[in-house]
């Protein structure tokens, strides 16, 4: 027997739990289920900067009340290296906006209980194995067995490695890039050092700091891809920190357990088209792209409020324009994110030990970053796309 609904939604991500909130309140019908158990999706940190388009969504749609209560707004970034450190006020740059700093799993959490609230079925545990993406149909695996579930249409919102992009056929265009360096992502239970995000870009590599709660922050590292998380001990992580960040010269950081560490490979992947039958790509599955410019929950929430509104259009007044232009209308945004995605990755990495022309990638950085120091035009560029989508 297979189980029916309107729209079947895969993963109780950003993606696909703003999607089920939006439809929620249309009145629609929509199951999601998720592999994970509750207490992981509502505990697995990740992202935390929400850009303004973002904050709008969320808080039109009666979804912002954590937000708007726990969040904090943030608009100055810092760059720093061997000469000498610069602020960037963003907020008063571009189109003078800012982020809001609030930790993906409370916005999950949040999420998760109006979806509820607004009536809609969301199945833990629940492992999507294969996926028909012409009739809107997945297998599934749970405690209890298999199944299988179907709706009039299928949204894929499982992320970047999940089975409905595994659906996609052959045809489509798959575009992926390797961008040849990893960070290891560390949180610590400490306040955050600096009142602004800071980039330091030092010869033994990349190390960021970004502030997520009054209680913790997030330092990334720049490792060698296949680099081992255990080997890096809470020692060697705040030394290496030390040295890029360069403490001696700028202040020390406030030290704290690290609570988390994990070896994040910068990748992009970009499927087209996003519709395939009856099934739409949502979030990380329509294109997953490195965290260098705080892009993918953001991305995950402007699709979700456009395939919305597309379904919506179908489902309640039986007009599919929407619908059938939802893969052109998301692919030009998520290319403009991925390019500013790879502006960033080269602005802040050092050359694989061994590059051939590393000197002269040396120097081109060096610009870039003179360039954002000293043009203000570069500066609202920089603000545009760092907050915009
Ligand atoms: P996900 O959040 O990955 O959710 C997919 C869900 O599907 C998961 O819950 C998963 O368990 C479930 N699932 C997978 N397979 C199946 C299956 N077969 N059956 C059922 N369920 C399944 N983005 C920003 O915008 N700003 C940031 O500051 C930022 N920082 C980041 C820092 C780090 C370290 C990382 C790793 C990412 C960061 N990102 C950031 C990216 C952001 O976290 C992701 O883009 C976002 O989570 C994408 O949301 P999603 O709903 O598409 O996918």
């Amino acid at each position: 027997m297979v189980d029916h609904t309107a729209v079947l939604i895969v993963g109780a991500g950003p993606a696909g739990l703003v999607l089920g909130n939006l439809l929620r309140a249309e009145g629609i019908e929509t199951l999601v289920v998720e592999r994970a158990e509750a207490e992981r999706v509502r505990a697995r940190a990740r992202a935390g900067f929400l850009g303004p388009h973002s904050a709008r969504v969320l808080a039109e749609h009666g979804l912002g009340a954590g937000m708007l209560h726990g969040g904090r707004s943030h608009g100055t970034c810092a760059f720093r290296d061997g000469n000498g450190e610069f602020e960037l006020d963003y907020a008063r740059l571009g189109r003078g906006e800012s982020h809001t700093v609030y930790p993906q799993q409370d916005l999950v959490t949040d999420l998760i209980a109006e979806y509820l609230d607004r009536g809609g079925e969301l199945r833990f545990g629940v492992t999507a194995t294969a996926v028909d993406a012409r009739t809107a149909t997945i297998a599934y695996r749970d405690a209890t067995g298999t199944g299988r579930l179907s709706g009039r249409f299928l949204a894929g919102g499982d992320g970047g490695n999940g089975v409905t992009r595994r659906a996609v056929p052959a045809a489509a265009a798959r575009y992926r890039q390797d961008h040849g360096v990893a960070w290891l992502a560390v949180l610590a239970e400490a306040p955050q050092s600096m009142a602004a995000v800071t980039y330091a870009v030092h010869d033994d590599g990349f190390a960021g700091h970004m502030a997520r709660s009054p209680e913790v922050t997030r330092y990334y590292l720049q490792v060698p891809p296949d680099d081992d998380p255990l080997a890096w001990t809470d020692d060697r992580v705040w030394a290496a920190l030390d040295t890029r960040m360069r403490t001696a010269e700028f202040g020390p950081l406030r030290r704290g357990r690290i609570t988390e560490r994990r070896i994040v490979h910068l990748r992009s992947e970009v499927v087209d088209p996003l519709q395939h039958g009856r099934m739409f790509l949502v979030g990380d599955a329509a294109g997953a792209i490195s965290p260098a410019a705080a892009k993918g929950a953001n991305l995950a929430i402007m699709e979700a409020e456009l395939l919305a509104r597309a379904l919506v259009d179908a489902l309640v007044r039986d007009d599919h324009a929407a619908l059938a232009a939802y893969s052109r209308t998301c692919l030009p945004r998520i290319w403009r994110a991925q390019e500013f995605s790879r502006w960033m990755i080269e602005l802040l990495h050092a050359p694989a030990a061994g590059t051939a022309d590393a000197a002269f990638q040396h120097a081109l950085r060096r610009a870039r970053l003179d360039g954002l120091r000293d043009s203000r035009a570069h500066q609202n560029l920089f603000a545009e796309n760092y907050t915009g989508i």
